[in-house]
């Protein structure tokens, strides 16, 4: 195969230095497949013949990283940039489906290649020797498709992060995963229960922002439910109502690829329904109803994102969007500026992203009158930032100092009259004006009602 890649300057230094000290070196991994895409790659790996001890007997670089070197790694920073370079390795017997027992290095390239994952991953290139592909890695470039290097089998039992990998690349780059590769994901989905929930979560989140996601959520929510079993009342639950057309995990799929490539969004709209089954009621007539699946939904995907390890942040986001997606108050200033109140100016946009995911996510059924809702709620958004209006006590043209000079002394009082104030402005009851705000604050200081 006659590929040329550009590889970096930098690049082409550090293996130049390798080679003229009597050793091989190539470019591998993502950053041939990048390449071969015609992506840019983020980062550049580099793999040698030569030991670590070695590599930086060749490089006589000063900036150097040297953690990692009982692995064969060895980090320097070379004109501001982190390059990774790494001795050809065999990995031995795998303990616990993850670590394997010992590392041995190796002299070929070949061998190297041999241990990577996918056989898109297993690709090294060097100027002199081209594009190295033992296992059709290009070729499955080519035709978008994963695939294990070795036996599926084997490889799964080896290191079970590889299921979640397989499921992440599928979706990051629209490819379809090769059947007996397929098949064997879902044999050894179990295998994920050994590994740490962090390097999960970690492949979730890139496999939740992929392009591809609908196919792989549609098709392999076994592998899912290993570590969200919270999911699996969801697949093929009838809703039994005029708004959905899908159960609810297919309606969950849909909300997740109508939604942006974000994180928080993608999560918001994975978990959105999650409560769904919980408050399942059926009315006379026949219809189903989910009164309060909101607030169960926020509720189990709390626990689960706790479970999952999330940060505080992005659990209190993602937590915040699940519980206000339902709501639909009338499209008023007053009920934007509350939504802002409880959400802010950054994420209010995402709330109505995730609207608008639901709604395109539902059956037809009204729809154009939901997405209507959602562009004039997004109208009076921008509408009232660019007023200004007031949506929290900050805002307010009065603070705590002037209440205290109106002789009221009670922290908690002095909080119980900011909020009534700011209520009166947020429903438009009170202009947002300093000596108006003072007087309405002297009514309430006195203990009078307005
Ligand atoms: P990106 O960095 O764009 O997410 P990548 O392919 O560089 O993709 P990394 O996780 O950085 O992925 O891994 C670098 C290379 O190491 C991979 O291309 C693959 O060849 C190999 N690799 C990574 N993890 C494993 C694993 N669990 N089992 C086998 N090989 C792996
Ligand atoms: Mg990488």
């Amino acid at each position: 195969m006659n590929i040329k890649i550009e590889i970096p300057e930098n690049v082409k230094y550090i293996i130049s230095r390798l080679e003229k000290a009597g050793y091989s070196a190539y470019a591998v991994g993502g950053c041939v497949r990048d390449s071969i895409m015609g992506k840019t790659p983020s980062d550049w790996d580099i793999c040698t013949s030569a030991l670590p001890e070695q590599t930086l007997e060749a490089l006589q670089m000063d900036n150097i990283i040297e953690n990692g070197m009982k692995h064969g790694t060895v980090t320097v920073r070379y004109k501001n940039e982190n390059y990774e370079i790494t001795t050809f390795r065999s990995d031995g017997v795998y303990d616990d489906n993850r670590h394997p027992r010992s590392v041995s290095f190796v002299t070929s390239v070949n061998e190297d290649l041999a241990r990577r994952d996918l056989t898109i991953n297993a690709l090294a290139y060097n100027d002199s020797e081209g594009i190295v592909d033992l296992f059709g890695g290009v070729e499955d470039i080519k035709n978008g498709i994963i695939r294990c290097v070795g036996d599926p089998d084997e490889r799964y039992n080896e290191d079970g992060l590889r299921i979640m990998r397989t499921l992440r690349f599928a979706s990051a780059l629209g490819f379809e995963i090769d059947g007996s590769t397929a098949g064997s994901v879902h044999k050894n989905a179990h295998l994920l229960t050994n590994i740490s929930v962090e390097r999960i979560s970690s492949e979730f989140n890139k496999m939740l922002m992929g392009r591809n996601v609908e196919y792989v959520l549609e098709n392999f929510y076994d592998v899912i439910s290993v570590f969200i079993p919270e999911i699996q009342p969801l697949i093929g639950f009838d809703q039994k109502n005029p708004h959905h057309n899908y159960d609810i995990w297919m309606h969950t799929v849909k909300t997740v690829t109508f939604s942006p490539e974000e994180r928080t969004m993608r999560l918001a709209a994975f978990f959105h329904d999650i409560g769904k089954p919980e408050t399942f009621s059926l009315s006379n007539d026949g219809v189903g109803h989910f009164y309060g699946h909101p607030e169960m939904s926020e509720k189990m995907s709390y626990k689960i994102l706790r479970r999952l390890k999330y940060d505080n942040q992005t659990i209190d986001t993602v937590c915040s969007l699940i519980r206000l997606h339902d709501k639909r108050p009338p499209a008023e200033p007053k009920y934007v500026r509350r939504f802002l109140n409880e959400l802010g100016e950054q994420l209010f946009p995402k709330l109505l992203e995730l609207k608008y995911a639901d709604a395109m996510a539902q059956s037809e059924f009204k729809r154009q009158e939901k997405l209507e809702y959602i562009e004039r709620l997004r109208k009076i958004f921008y509408e009232e930032i660019e007023k200004g209006s007031a949506y929290s006590l900050k805002m307010l043209n009065i603070n705590g100092r002037d209440i205290i000079a109106l002789g009221v002394k009670d922290g908690k009082r002095i909080g119980i009259i900011l909020n009534k104030l700011l209520a009166m402005v947020m429903s438009d009851r009170l202009d947002n004006d300093r000596e108006k705000l003072k007087k309405a604050a002297q009514i309430l200081a006195s203990g009078r009602e307005i």
